[in-house]
């Protein structure tokens, strides 16, 4: 591959063009493995940043698209439709929380941000309430990278304060302290609570990633909280947005993260493993009272529409991953991958260099005392065999769901070494 031309005139996620750090040629991808173009075969240890839930080349994944592309890869969303986006949207209603019953289908996880942004801020108008048009969300969080997503990532320590004069300026409310597990005292919630309390008149909505805060932080929180978020958004007319792109189909240990509360937000945002990881794909759903509301408004119509809306290739994917992942064992995978990282990744606990060790669902994190040399973990994790995308001070796994107990046990060894050894 000509690397020399990748290195000079294309940008790949957060990169430099001037002396760019060094990309791996990858030739094919099969199974739970990326394969390099010398032959080197790599446990993606990422699912290609959470997406890659059934691993690669899966036949049935495959199957649904050549299928769907013999029929038509696209055709537009107005005033058309077609199988695929109905047979999508009948799974998506069917296995969210009830009261989703309206989906709308974006093209990335940031546009679906977008998109629910916009709901809520619709709805308010709709209602007369147009002064309720800021959002109140949680230090650590993340939400994309596009305008109206960034400006509801921490505002500090997320990646997009560069802007922070061109964004519009939200509310935050500390990042949750009780951990995953614990309960939620008041003073733990008292200063979200405060703010809304304050607020209440300006705040459209609460957004935050339920139980799992992702590339923010790789935070895991009480489900009490977040119970408690939805009982103060009830008491003070906020609606609550999920953002479950990251955690969305099963990668927490429940098929939604909003189910370790017992909650239902207003709008619900997935992406990522919602296509099985093979094509660009998200939506938004929401309840039948966010989307009367925004359609008996002045508008009387919800004001988006991309291009390539309810693509059929994409929903075809999504709806064969779907199927594949509800009629396969997937709670029991994720149970056992969380029980061999609890086992595999705690003799790190007693590694001076490494703050916290913690696992849940299919997510492994070692939180370390100072940021890691990405390209010097990287390139020793990939002698192992292993594929890993440091970030800051974390080093992370959230592997396929369907990894072998052998090649988990080659990740989570890579991982003790390597680490161990900093
Ligand atoms: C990845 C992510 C997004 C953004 O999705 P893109 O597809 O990268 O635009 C938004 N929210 C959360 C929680 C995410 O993990």
């Amino acid at each position: 591959m000509d690397l020399d031309f990748d290195r000079n005139h294309i940008w790949h996620p957060y990169s430099s063009l001037i002396d760019p750090p060094p990309v791996y040629p990858v030739e094919r991808a099969e199974g739970v493995r990326i394969y390099l173009e010398d032959g080197r075969g790599l446990i993606d240890g990422m699912s290609s940043w959470w997406s890659a839930l059934h691993g690669y080349n899966v036949p049935e994944l495959n199957s649904a698209m050549q299928a769907q592309m013999e029929k038509m890869s696209h055709v537009m969303f107005g005033g058309l439709t077609h199988e695929p986006a109905i047979e999508l949207c009948r799974k998506l209603v069917a296995i969210t929380p009830a009261p989703l019953q309206r989906v709308f289908l974006a093209d990335s996880g940031s546009v679906s941000v977008e998109v629910a942004i916009k709901m809520a801020l619709q709805y308010w108008q709709s209602q007369g309430r147009g002064e309720k048009c800021k959002l109140l969300a949680l230090r650590n969080g993340y939400h994309g990278d596009t305008f109206g997503a960034m400006a509801t990532c921490d505002p500090v320590t997320g990646m997009h304060h560069l802007f922070a004069g061109q964004l519009t300026q939200h509310f935050f409310a500390p990042a949750p302290q009780p951990k995953f597990g614990e309960a939620c005292a008041d003073e733990d919630i008292a200063e979200l609570r405060q703010l809304i309390e304050q607020h209440h008149n300006e705040l459209a909505a609460v957004i935050q990633e339920p139980i799992v805060q992702g590339a923010g932080g790789m935070r895991f929180y009480s489900a009490e909280y977040l119970r408690r978020v939805r009982e103060l958004c009830d008491e003070h007319e906020l609606l609550l947005i999920a953002d479950e792109i990251a955690t969305g189909f099963g990668r927490s240990g429940e098929l939604f993260a909003c189910e370790h509360a017992g909650i239902c937000p207003d709008i619900l945002t997935l992406g990522k493993a919602l296509t099985g990881g093979t094509m660009t794909l998200a939506a938004a759903l929401c309840t039948d009272k966010v989307a009367d509301g925004i359609c008996r408004g002045e508008a009387g119509v919800f004001m988006h529409g991309p291009t390539f809306m309810g693509n059929p290739l994409a929903c075809a994917v999504a709806s064969a991953s779907i199927d594949l992942l509800l009629h396969g064992p997937w709670q029991q995978r994720v149970a056992a991958i969380e029980s061999h990282m609890r086992q595999a990744l705690a003799p790190l606990q007693d590694s001076a260099a490494v703050a916290d060790v913690r696992s849940l669902g299919a997510i492994g994190v070692v939180e370390m005392r100072e940021p890691v040399n990405m390209m010097q973990v990287q390139e020793a994790l990939i002698e192992r065999g292993v594929w890993l995308r440091p970030f800051g001070k974390l080093v992370y796994t959230m592997p396929p769901y369907v990894i072998s107990e052998q090649d988990l046990g080659q990740l989570t060894t890579a991982m003790v070494d390597v680490l161990g050894a900093l």
